[in-house]
């Protein structure tokens, strides 16, 4: 791509993205597909059929997995071929995180292990610090946790008490204090742990190897789900960490904290979308064989709505990752092409799409919940048998809406980016919200319609952000320094972000689609399309209607009321035959097959 065509992260809720400017799925090289098979095989011959002795936490089992998942390169896919990796994009990387998504409690080890085990180290170490710990972590020789949670410091992750203090000599520091619900910690060698130096008001990083001593690790929690992966306290009872162990800079930790967390989050929303596939090839297959009344309950309407859900939600939120994963490529090979080191670039790179990593970590796992909770349904009383599937990937699903920051804090976080970036003069949100604010006080055009399908779901998209801007603009205004504490509002806001952000990317991917192979039928992803923007023109309405009513009145409201009325709007559709349509070629392949 054209530097100057290079997507700003942000820039999707002022700007029209053209199809040809997305990556989407289809378009993965063989080089791609054959590193997402490798990870499928691995989870169908190492993981799927030792699943018991994983949950069962049997000693040193999933460190001898991790071992063998670094001898096959799958925890360096993006690592530096220098320090041991494979070198590959973000694309990729993010191929493989899906690929090992479905892999229940062993794809929240692995990532863990991958992510925000070692990218601290990878991104912020020194060449020193890199080249003594970054290859043993990409080969599996060493597992590697986070330690950034403590008792009282969870969602106010910069509140923790951990203290480091430095010893007499200047030689080291001494760092003292409790971490929780850490992973890994039962069988990790490296730990980045945060913590305060004397006084300081900030974290600061340290790598602290299981080897320093002065380290006790709890027993393991007692958990809902994931029960196959460590999570354990973790103590620090003065424990002598060399200086030159310090990761990054002073009172830095924060930044590398919350830095790491953006990579965390578009690959959580990965891994969902992996587990989702998984649970909605089970549901067809078991709505396939059980018969009720005579036929399989896949012949029922109430049925194939469920699959069709599932399957389109899924399809949607793949669609929005890749989307963003490219956009994340292209902006660390612009920088890249500037001047910046690969590292830092990568780093900035996703900095730059921290909104977008909000948006679908918050979609990602609430699709997830979604499709295990249909999956569930679909097995009836099996569904709640812990013999079946959808027992664990129930209980397993549920804490994505927990870690990597809790969808609460990512919403708010959504519409803190996105509002920070507008007054740091890089994105310009005020001039299109005036525009729109203008729009509604004048008549509106009742112009030429567009007939084209596509031309048409592109209209409607612009018209979601109008609403998404509209509702942003007056309550930014109405209520300025007081929003951050209008919560309620806030999600709401950030809710017609999320949906519409989906929506043009399940819209680009399906477009793009037709301009590629025309011999690929299509038909079914026009569905697929269709209903999800005819279910997110009455999302938006819904969440738009509440912020408005929160916080306007009088005339005022009823304009906006109507604004947003218009921006919603859609054509009559039959949801019901396009779902139908949807479940039938479900049905007919026996899986997920978009
Ligand atoms: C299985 C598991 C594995 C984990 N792994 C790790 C790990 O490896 N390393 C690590 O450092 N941590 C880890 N965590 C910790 C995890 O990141 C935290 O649990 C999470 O950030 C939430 O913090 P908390 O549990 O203290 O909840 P709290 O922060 O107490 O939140 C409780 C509720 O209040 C809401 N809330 C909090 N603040 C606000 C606010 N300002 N406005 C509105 N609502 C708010 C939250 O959204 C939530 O609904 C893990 C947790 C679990 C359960």
């Amino acid at each position: 791509m054209d530097k100057d065509e290079v997507i700003k992260g942000g820039e999707f809720l002022i700007k029209e993205t053209k199809a040809e400017n997305v990556f989407i799925p289809e378009e993965f090289d063989e080089e791609q597909k054959m590193i997402g098979d490798m990870c499928l095989d691995f989870v169908d011959k190492e993981i799927l059929p030792n699943i018991d002795r994983i949950e069962t936490l049997e000693e040193g089992y999933t460190a001898s997995l991790l071992k063998k998942a670094g001898e096959l390169g799958l925890l360096g896919i993006t690592v530096p071929e220098n320090l041991g990796g494979f070198g590959k994009n973000f694309v990729t990387g993010m191929l493989a995180t899906e690929k090992l998504g479905g892999s229940y409690s062993f794809a929240v080890s692995l990532s863990a292990h991958t992510g925000i085990g070692t990218l601290p180290i990878l991104y912020y170490g020194t060449e020193s610090q890199k080249e003594k710990y970054i290859p043993k972590l990409a080969s599996g020789e060493w597992a590697a946790s986070y330690c950034l949670t403590e008792p009282s410091a969870g969602s106010d992750a910069n509140s923790g008490k951990t203290k480091a203090v430095l010893s007499d000599d200047g030689t080291h520091y001494l760092i003292t204090g409790q971490k929780m619900w850490i992973t890994n910690a039962g069988f990790a060698e490296i730990f980045t742990v945060f913590a305060k130096i004397g006084d300081d008001k900030n974290l600061t990083a340290f790598i602290i190897e299981k080897g320093f001593g002065g380290i006790t690790i709890n027993a393991e929690e007692k958990k809902m789900g994931i029960k196959g992966s460590s999570t354990c306290q973790v103590f620090f009872n003065n424990t002598k960490v060399p200086v030159e162990n310090l990761l990054g800079e002073r009172e830095g930790g924060f930044k590398i904290a919350l830095n790491i967390l953006n990579v965390g989050r578009v690959k959580l929303a990965g891994a969902a979308i992996g587990a989702s596939k998984k649970v909605i090839d089970e549901s067809i297959q078991y709505a396939n064989e059980r018969e009720q009344f005579g036929r399989p309950i896949s012949k029922y309407g109430a049925i194939r709505h469920k699959l069709a859900e599932q399957a389109i939600k899924t399809y949607a939120c793949n669609a929005a990752i890749y989307r963003c994963s490219q956009n994340i490529d292209d902006a660390i090979s612009a920088l890249v092409l500037d001047g910046m080191e690969k590292e830092k670039a990568t780093l900035e790179g996703i900095r730059q799409f921290a909104a977008e990593a909000a948006i679908l970590k918050v979609h990602g796992s609430e699709v997830l919940d979604y499709v295990v909770d249909e999956g569930v349904q679909i097995f009836g009383g099996m569904g709640y048998s812990a013999e079946a599937p959808m027992e664990r990937a129930y209980r397993d699903a549920r804490i994505n809406r927990i870690f990597e920051g809790t969808n609460e804090i990512n919403r708010m976080l959504i519409v803190d980016t996105l509002l920070k970036k507008a007054m740091k003069g890089e994105l310009d949100l005020m001039g299109p919200a005036q525009a729109i604010a203008k729009e509604l006080t004048s008549v509106p055009s009742f112009g030429a319609q567009p007939t084209d399908e596509f031309e048409k779901a592109h209209e409607q998209i612009k018209n979601f952000k109008k609403a998404a801007l509209m509702v942003a603009g007056s309550a930014a205004q109405k209520l300025m320094m007081e929003l951050a504490k209008e919560q309620e509002v806030l999600m709401n806001i950030s809710d017609m972000i999320i949906e519409l952000y989906v929506a043009e990317s399940v819209l680009l991917r399906v477009e793009k689609l037709t301009k590629g192979n025309n011999s690929v039928e299509i038909s079914e992803q026009i569905d697929i399309m269709n209903v999800y923007l005819y279910d997110a023109a009455d999302k938006l309405n819904k969440f738009g209607k509440d912020a408005l009513n929160s916080f306007a009145e009088g005339d005022e409201l009823k304009m906006m009321l109507m604004g947003l009325k218009r921006f919603t709007k859609q054509s009559p559709f039959n949801v019901k035959e396009a779902r139908r349509r949807i479940a039938a070629h479900l049905i007919e392949e026996e899986k997920y097959c978009y």
